[in-house]
């Protein structure tokens, strides 16, 4: 697969276990991806190798054919290679990636309920996809981005959800923690998976993304498909791991 150099412009910590990366590319040219999708990072390990790594693209922007930042979220992994580069790496410092890839974008029509349900850094696609909701939240599309984590510590861009939430009322964001009590109007005690119950889903009407955990998107298919649901309406993203 086709590869393209590109720089670290970025490196900070978001949250508690997880850090953003923002990238340029090395000849100047911005990036073309449709939101939803994925890129593969490869990444120098100490021998010399190659680690190839996907991560979801986080941008946010009004014009995903002809950004000019490449923005990605990782999480903290123990004793992982890629991580060890991602959380040591300065600006500067140039990989290359290919893509972008993944088949969870926005589909063409719009769906009667749109709900975005993720685990830690698999909410990043749903950020990058807020812009390009708007016309369909000035149509009407009820949309509930469900957001899981252990503890609040661990939650990011929680300023973007929140905008569009109170810029559209039926545009609804909910932070489940499974650790800890909720605080406010739109954080939920317990797992994404009792908060996606509780919307009661609708085979007839909804169309579920799953994005992140292997095992929440595993287990959530498997309700979800008791209730009814088939492939076309459930689209998911498994964050498995790499093999080399
Ligand atoms: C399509 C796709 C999109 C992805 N998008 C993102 C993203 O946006 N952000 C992100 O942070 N990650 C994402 N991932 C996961 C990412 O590609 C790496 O697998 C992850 O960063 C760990 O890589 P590593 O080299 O640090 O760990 P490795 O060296 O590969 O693994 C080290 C050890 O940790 C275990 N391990 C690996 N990953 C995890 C984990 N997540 N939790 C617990 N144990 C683990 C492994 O089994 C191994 O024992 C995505 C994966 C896929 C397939």
């Amino acid at each position: 697969m086709q590869t393209f150099p590109i720089e670290l412009v970025e490196n900070a910590p978001i949250s508690a276990n997880t850090r953003v990366l923002r990238f340029k590319k090395t000849d100047g040219s911005n990036f073309a991806f449709r939101p939803g999708e994925f890129v593969s990072l490869h990444i120098p390990d100490e021998n010399g190798d190659i680690l190839k790594r996907s991560y979801s693209i986080a941008t946010l922007t009004d014009n995903p054919l002809d950004a000019q930042v490449l923005e990605l979220v990782a999480s903290f992994v123990e004793n992982g290679r890629a991580t060890k580069w991602i959380w040591q790496a300065k600006p500067g410092a140039e990989i290359a990636y290919a893509g972008p890839l993944g088949q969870l974008v926005l589909p063409e029509e719009k769906p009667g309920r749109l709900i975005l349900m993720a685990t830690g850094t698999g909410v990043a696609p749903y950020r990058s996809m807020l812009h390009q909701l708007r016309p369909w939240l000035e149509q009407g599309l009820e949309v509930h981005v469900l957001f899981g984590v252990r503890e609040r510590q661990e939650a990011f861009y929680l300023d973007d959800f929140r905008a569009t939430a109170k810029a559209h009322p039926n545009f609804h964001f909910s932070l489940c923690l499974s650790r800890q009590r909720a605080e406010t109007k739109d954080e939920f005690s317990g797992r994404v998976t009792a908060r996606l119950a509780a919307l009661v889903p609708n085979m007839e009407r909804d169309l579920v993304y799953l994005c992140g955990n292997p095992a929440m998107v595993d287990e959530t298919y498997a309700m979800l498909k008791a209730a009814g649901f088939g492939v076309r309406s459930v689209r998911r993203e498994k964050y498995v791991f790499s093999r080399n």
